[in-house]
Parts: structure tokens; C-alpha cells; sequence
């Protein structure tokens, strides 16, 4: 069995994208999706400055844009009253990145910019209805079970990364927890073309806060203009499923929020249950796991998978230096220090800080956080700080600086 190669489980947008910044590195690369195509999944479409800035040293990042929406501003909007809180601006971050906005592009569309990408490396192989079933390390190498169209065959490599999403196996087999919580609520989105810009004044991300029940609407560029609304709500984790995608709950939803005159078309619905765990390390011998296998967090703030891309590209590059020689596997324990203390101290803890900001339900902290966000907004230095944070640049940075300690 040759094992020269890195193995990849799971070739959705992290996956691909470590096969990517690997296969640039002249590292040969084996990828097992058990789809058996690219998936239209609507979830991700938010790409921060910090992921931008990735985007952009792997030479995708004009690709990514093209294909998407810029968004320079962001808003909260507060639902009792219908006042626009605050407004955000990226342009402050000038002076931070050369990309000082985000691009709203789903996450489908990025695994096809990769995934063509992919296809053109040599020494890159993606294998679609793949599905990894068994892990097992010897001292010098990985071997995976994986059933495939002709039956379950084994593969060798060097080392496996665990790309397989939330219910990573790969995390499983090697016997690392995942401990955190899940949060009693699903999430239900829905998208329509209904246009909230010109109809509601909002911009293409919009965060409004309710007591009650919250709403995240944000655009996106769907199969080109007029593009498409998506809008996320909180939902009772009790309701069956066939009613919460109803037509009768859909629509009242919708018209709740935002009422109109005449029922919305609405052209996608989905129910998601939200996560907050993180992996109890990223780095088991020759096991890594980046992406959601590592983390997982509610998608108000959209980090999820901006996470995960800057798992792959700083897994890439370490990774790539330990196969050439250039640098011992320390670098891998270097890679869980900075990328498992970001995802704890800085995802964690910033996407349950935003949620809650959007669902308090006590008048004095509602006030006194729509408050704080007003005149954060109204100051440019505070402004500039705040947008530090949630472009994910100054976490990214520090985490990027931490080193191991000395033996
Ligand atoms: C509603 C919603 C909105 C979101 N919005 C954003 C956003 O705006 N910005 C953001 O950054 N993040 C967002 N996220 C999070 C984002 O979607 C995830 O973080 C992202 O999909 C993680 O990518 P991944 O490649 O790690 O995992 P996945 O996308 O889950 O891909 C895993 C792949 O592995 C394959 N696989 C699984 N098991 C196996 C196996 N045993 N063998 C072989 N293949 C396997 C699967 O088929 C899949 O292709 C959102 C999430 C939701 C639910």
C-alpha cells in the first residue's frame, strides 16, 4: 500500500481547501467524500477579512468575489421599536487589510472554485462516494477503511485529517471528545428574493434583536440578480419538523417580521440544529482534524467556516514544512495550540456573546447593550476595535503569534 500521501476524510470547503494549500506545497494528497457530487448547501456565505486575506495568498480570493456579493456595512436593527441601532462600515479597517469588507459567497460555490483547482494538481486525488468508515495508526503511518462503489478497500498515508463535518468519524475513531453544548432552539432559514434593501432600508447583513424571537436577513448573490434574502429564526426545538417548513409556519414567519400584502416566494427552507463544542485537541499522532470536525458554534456572526479555512491554511503550511523536512512535528502541536485557543477563547466566545445580544430578555440589559452598540458604532476608534474583533483579524493575528511553550 503506498502510503506517500497525506490523507483527507471529508472533501467539503475545509477538506478541499486543505487539499488545495497541501497539493500547491507539493504535498501528494488522497480525498474520500462519501457524496457523490459537490453539495448545493446554502449554509455558509459570509467571508471575513481575515479569510479573505487566505483567500488571497492560495490566489482564489478574486474568484471567491467574483462570484459573490461585497459587503462593506453591517446593522442591528432593534425589532420593538424598528430602530436601526447601529451601522458598521468596513472601510474603517482600511489602514488593517486589503480587504476591508466581507464577501458574501456561499460555501457551494467555493468548493466548486477549489474543487477545479483541486482537479488540475498533480499528485491531488479527490474520490467522491468515498466513505471513510475505519481509522487506525501504526507508529509510521494512517490506514482508513473506506467503502467504495466496488467495496470497502483500505488506503495508507502519512498522516489523515479529518475534514468530515460536525459528526466527524474521524474524531470518534481516534477517541477525542467533543464536549460543549447544544442549544435548545433549531435555527430555521428561509430565502426568498423578496427585496429587504429597497423595501426595508437594510443593508446586506442585518442583525435585528427581539425578546422574543430574534432574525438574522442577509443577501446573497444566489444565481446572479437580483440575488437572493436569507432570513434565520430562532424555532421550538419540540414542533415537528413538517411544521416548522410548512407553508403556514413559513409564511407567518416571514410576514411576523416583515409584513407584506401578498405571501412570499420562498425558494429555500431548512431546519438546523446549533452546536457549541470544540474538540479536546486538533492533533492526535498523525490525526489532525480541522473545520468543523474541530468546532462547532451558532452561525450568528457567521465564523464557522471562516474558522475552518484558516485551520486549513495554517495546517497546510505547517504540515507541508514537516513533509519537506523543513520543520519537526512540533509544528503540528503548534497548530492545535493556535488553532484550538482561537476556536475556545475567540469563537466560543464571541458567537454566544453575539446570540445573546440578539435575545436578551431583560429591559435593562437590552437597553444598556443596544446602548453600548449605538455609540460604539458613533465612535470610529471604538468602531474600528469592534470591527477588529468581528472581522475575526485580531484574534486570528494574536493566535497566529502564540508559540509553544519551552521544554
Ligand atoms: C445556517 C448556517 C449558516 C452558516 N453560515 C455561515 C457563515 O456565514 N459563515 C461561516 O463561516 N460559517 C457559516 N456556517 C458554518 C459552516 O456551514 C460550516 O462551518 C462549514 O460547512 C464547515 O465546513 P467543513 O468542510 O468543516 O464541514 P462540512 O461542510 O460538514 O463538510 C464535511 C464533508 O465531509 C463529508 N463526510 C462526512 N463524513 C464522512 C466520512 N465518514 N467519509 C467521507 N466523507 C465524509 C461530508 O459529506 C461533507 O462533504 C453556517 C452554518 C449554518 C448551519
Amino acid at each position: 500500500m503506498n502510503d506517500q500521501c497525506v490523507l483527507i476524510a471529508g472533501g467539503g470547503p475545509v477538506g478541499l481547501i486543505c487539499a488545495y494549500a497541501l497539493g500547491r506545497a507539493g504535498v501528494p494528497v488522497v480525498v474520500f467524500d462519501e457524496n457523490d457530487e459537490l453539495q448545493e448547501d446554502p449554509r455558509a456565505a459570509t467571508t471575513h477579512p481575515a479569510t479573505l486575506e487566505l483567500l488571497d495568498q492560495i490566489d482564489v480570493v478574486d474568484e471567491v468575489a467574483a462570484r459573490g456579493l461585497t459587503a462593506r456595512t453591517f446593522q442591528f436593527w432593534d425589532r420593538p421599536t424598528g430602530e436601526l441601532v447601529a451601522e458598521f462600515d468596513h472601510d474603517l479597517l482600511r489602514d488593517d487589510t486589503k480587504f476591508p469588507y466581507v464577501v458574501q459567497c456561499e460555501q457551494f460555490k467555493l468548493c466548486e472554485i477549489i474543487k477545479s483547482r483541486v482537479d488540475q494538481l498533480a499528485g491531488c486525488d479527490y474520490h467522491f462516494s468515498h466513505r471513510v468508515t475505519a481509522v487506525r495508526t501504526e507508529s509510521d503511518r494512517v490506514i482508513v477503511t473506506v467503502d467504495t462503489p466496488d467495496g470497502p478497500a483500505e488506503h495508507a498515508g502519512r498522516y489523515l485529517i479529518g475534514c468530515d463535518g460536525g459528526r466527524s468519524l474521524v474524531r470518534k475513531q481516534a477517541g477525542i471528545k467533543f464536549d460543549g453544548f447544544t442549544w435548545p432552539e433549531r435555527f430555521l432559514v428561509l430565502s426568498t428574493q423578496f427585496d429587504f434593501e429597497a423595501n426595508r432600508g437594510m443593508c446586506y447583513r442585518n442583525y435585528v434583536a427581539d425578546p422574543d424571537e430574534w432574525c438574522n436577513c442577509f443577501k446573497v448573490a444566489g444565481d446572479g440578480p437580483p440575488g437572493i434574502w436569507r432570513t434565520v429564526y430562532p424555532v421550538d426545538p419540540e414542533a415537528p419538523e413538517d411544521e416548522l417548513l410548512a407553508d403556514a409556519f413559513t409564511q407567518q414567519k416571514l410576514q411576523a417580521f416583515f409584513p407584506i400584502d401578498e405571501p412570499y416566494d420562498i425558494i429555500h427552507r431548512n431546519l438546523y440544529n446549533v452546536h457549541q463544542r470544540v474538540a479536546a485537541t486538533f492533533r492526535k499522532g498523525r490525526v489532525l482534524l480541522a473545520g468543523d470536525a474541530a468546532h462547532v458554534n451558532n452561525s450568528i456572526g457567521g465564523m464557522g467556516l471562516n474558522g475552518g479555512i484558516q485551520d486549513a491554511i495554517n495546517l497546510a503550511e505547517k504540515l507541508a514544512r514537516v513533509w519537506h523536512g523543513e520543520a519537526d512535528e512540533s509544528a503540528l502541536d503548534l497548530y492545535d495550540l493556535q488553532r484550538r485557543t482561537y476556536a475556545v477563547e475567540f469563537v466560543q466566545q464571541q458567537t454566544i456573546q453575539n446570540k445573546k445580544r440578539l435575545e436578551t430578555k431583560d429591559p435593562e440589559t437590552r437597553r444598556q447593550s443596544m446602548d453600548e452598540l449605538r455609540a460604539t458604532a458613533e465612535d470610529p476608534k471604538r468602531a474600528r476595535e469592534f470591527l477588529l474583533g468581528s472581522s475575526m483579524i485580531a484574534a486570528m493575528r494574536r493566535a497566529g503569534k502564540m508559540q509553544l511553550a519551552a521544554k
